[in-house]
């Protein structure tokens, strides 16, 4: 009996798909891209948690498709901002924001505060659903770091180029692939979610 791994993922970020199939690769799982199903509908984020956008987004597709589905919603809780911009990070700027618009208006309220008052932490809530809709799955963790005032690197996406990790004085911007995809958010999601989508995917094709 073959073994299912393949999985679509349901997310139109490029450079979040790449992340997600680079962390689930060495597992021999691979992934569909949403976007190679032109049937699909874009999923409106109307949740008001991580958890609940990443369920609508699992379990709408999942639906659509009648497969397996992997989503994951994430984004940045600045503590100066009282947890803003969180589930709203990718539009923080409005309509037809940009990583660059986000960014701005990011430094842009943050203005003057210094070092110490500049904490913020990624989230990163992960979840599968089964074809039928139903979340199978679920997982979420953060990661901490600071705000800096100014951009250094160019690695990643988003916020990443402010996002300062102070363990390594360096930005996920500076930092490394290697590193993100030990260290982060969605990294440390994938490390509890991974086996556990294994064992599923397992029970699937001996059962
Ligand atoms: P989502 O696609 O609705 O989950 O939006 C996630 C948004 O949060 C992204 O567009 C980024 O603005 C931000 N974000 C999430 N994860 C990361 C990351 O790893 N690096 C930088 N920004 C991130």
């Amino acid at each position: 009996m073959t073994v299912q791994t393949q999985i679509v993922l349901s997310s139109r970020n490029r450079k979040k798909s790449a992340e997600i199939a680079e962390l689930l690769a060495p597992h021999g799982i691979g992934v569909l891209s949403v976007a190679d199903f032109p049937q699909c509908s874009e999923v409106e984020e109307t949740g008001q948690s991580f958890a609940e956008n990443a369920a609508l987004k699992a379990t709408i597709i999942a639906k659509q498709l009648g497969q397996w589905v992997l989503a994951e919603d994430s984004g940045i809780c600045v503590d100066a901002l009282g947890g803003r911009p969180g589930i709203h990070s990718a539009r923080y700027s409005g309509e037809g924001a940009t990583d660059e618009s986000n960014n701005a208006k990011l430094l842009d309220e943050l203005t003057g505060l210094p070092d110490e008052r500049r904490g913020a932490f990624y989230v990163c809530h992960a979840c599968v659903s089964d074809p039928t809709g139903v979340v199978r799955l679920a997982v979420e963790a953060t990661c901490r770091g600071r705000i800096t005032d100014r951009p250094r690197g160019s690695n990643g996406f988003g916020y990443d180029p402010y996002f300062l990790i102070p363990e390594y004085h360096q930005t996920f911007g500076e930092l490394g692939v290697s590193v993100k995809r030990q260290l982060s958010h969605r990294a440390r999601s994938f490390q509890r979610l991974v086996p556990q989508l294994v064992a599923l995917l397992h029970s699937l094709s001996n059962g």
